[in-house]
């Protein structure tokens, strides 16, 4: 089995490399089921449409399985869940985080959180 080192700082290289995308391809955020826009706000305890005001308690689950796709993996840290879905804080995103995966292995700021099969 090939083991894929990666920085720790750095997006999952290898996907982005096979499909010739750079970040910048990708636009983060979480879609609107509604409007269908990206960009739905994070409120206190749901998802919050800034257009049509529609309100979703999990609409982070679909960006996760978009993520998912996109890179081929089911594990996402922290800070790449956070650049994914648009979110800022990091305690709002462990929440979700920690709700919505099977395990987390815990590593203090690199900790990892391994996602079940959303597809
Ligand atoms: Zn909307």
């Amino acid at each position: 089995m090939k083991t894929i080192k990666q920085k720790r700082s750095s997006y999952p290289s290898s996907v982005m490399n096979k499909f010739k995308l750079t970040k910048d391809d990708l636009l983060p955020g979480v879609s609107c089921l509604g409007c269908h826009i990206i960009g739905v706000e994070r409120r206190r305890d749901h998802w919050c449409c800034p257009k049509c005001g529609a309100k979703s308690r999990n609409a982070h689950m679909r960006a996760l399985k978009d993520y998912q796709l996109i890179f081929c993996r089911n594990e996402i840290t922290n800070a790449e869940f956070r650049w994914f879905v648009g979110l800022e804080s990091r305690k709002v995103a462990h929440k979700l985080l920690r709700d919505a995966c099977v395990k987390v292995i815990a590593r203090g700021k690199y900790s990892k959180y391994i996602l079940p099969d959303l597809g």
